[in-house]
């Protein structure tokens, strides 16, 4: 079986995460080293290793992750202000962990398209 990934390990309980929702589909935390006032990422807690890797059988948890942002955007208070989101895949898109999240950063002004 494939080591688990650090997000696997923080919805596990194994290790700590600061976590600011959760459902039976997904979680989430508060990213670790924050690029903006608010930076949550929404973590599936199925293992899918990044968006490339979708299958058609997660048709309804990719839905559902953007509907977690909306979310998660209004209980951050950046709702109305405005916020960016963001989803890193492979090594040229700048992926880290290779298990599927979406970044929510608000909270201050954001320029141009990168994640700061
Ligand atoms: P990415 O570069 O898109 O793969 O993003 C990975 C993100 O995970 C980075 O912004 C990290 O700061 C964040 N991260 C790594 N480890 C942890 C952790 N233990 N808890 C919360 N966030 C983390």
């Amino acid at each position: 079986m494939a080591e688990k990934t650090i997000f696997t390990r923080i919805i596990d309980g194994e290790i700590p995460g600061n976590f600011v929702y959760q459902d039976e589909h997904c979680v989430a935390i508060r990213d670790i080293n924050p690029a903006a006032p608010v930076h949550v990422l929404v973590i599936p807690r199925k293992p899918i290793p990044s968006i490339a890797d979708l299958a058609p059988e997660d048709h309804a948890v990719a839905g559902h992750l953007l509907m977690v942002v909306k979310k998660v955007a209004e209980q951050e208070g950046v709702a109305k202000s405005g916020y960016r989101v963001v989803i890193n895949a492979g090594d040229q898109g700048g992926q880290t962990v290779p298990h599927l999240h979406i970044h929510i950063l608000g909270g201050k002004q954001l320029y141009g398209h990168g994640t700061a």
